[in-house]
């Protein structure tokens, strides 16, 4: 049952709402460590219910802080626009008893629009690597009080040639406080490295 974890009660009415009654396996294994703050290195293939098990805990980290929002304080990159839409529509539907306001940025839509949207400040925010770049070097995106980064489908963000874009997006996320990592498959070399780099003493989880 989800009540098992420490979840705001208006994340568990979203659960119930859902109509998710038992937690999947790595649910179960990544939603505690997470939401004590660990940094997490998991593999884990789409279809296991990963998305919820990285973006509970994220909801729960800025439903817990009253602090009033300033900029983006919740970073989901992933390698493409359908993953990130779905990303986006697994956040609404658990934060829609919240407060909290969700952005998409993704390549393929009007830039401008984009840069109003992120004039509003979303405190959550889902997109892909290039496009995000072109906010930060418009100076349309503020990625310096992001509390909480999760990497999703690392490994195909990689094999995609993304890794200097999201090593760039990772640095300008310098006062993070927590790291999620997620992938389909354990990954090669350049994965580990990307780990080593981004991750702080992560837990590492293989489900
Ligand atoms: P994902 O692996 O995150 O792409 O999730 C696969 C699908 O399973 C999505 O449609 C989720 O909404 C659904 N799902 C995730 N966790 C659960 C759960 N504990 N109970 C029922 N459905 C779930």
């Amino acid at each position: 049952m989800f009540d098992q974890f420490a979840l705001h009660e208006r994340l568990l009415k979203a659960v119930a709402e859902l109509k998710f009654v038992e937690p999947t396996a790595v649910q179960v294994a990544a939603i505690p460590p997470a939401l004590e703050g660990k940094d997490l290195r998991v593999t884990a293939q789409t279809g296991s219910g990963k998305t919820a098990a990285f973006v509970l805990p994220m909801l729960n980290r800025l439903i817990g802080d009253a602090q009033p929002r300033v900029d983006v304080r919740a970073l989901i990159l992933l390698p493409t626009r359908e993953l990130a839409q779905q990303t986006l529509k697994e956040v609404e539907r658990f934060s829609q008893f919240t407060f909290i306001k969700s952005g998409l940025i993704t390549g393929g839509e009007d830039f401008k629009v984009q840069a109003a949207m992120l004039r509003k400040v979303p405190d959550v925010l889902i997109g892909t690597p290039g496009r995000l770049i072109e906010h930060l070097n418009a100076g349309t995106l503020i990625l310096k009080d992001v509390e909480i980064l999760i990497l999703d489908e690392a490994d195909r963000m990689l094999d995609m040639g993304f890794a200097e874009d999201v090593q760039r997006l990772v640095g300008e996320c310098a006062k993070r406080q927590q790291t999620l990592l997620f992938s389909a498959t354990s990954g090669g070399a350049s994965l580990r490295e990307m780990a080593a780099q981004v991750l702080r003493e992560p837990l590492h989880l293989q489900l």
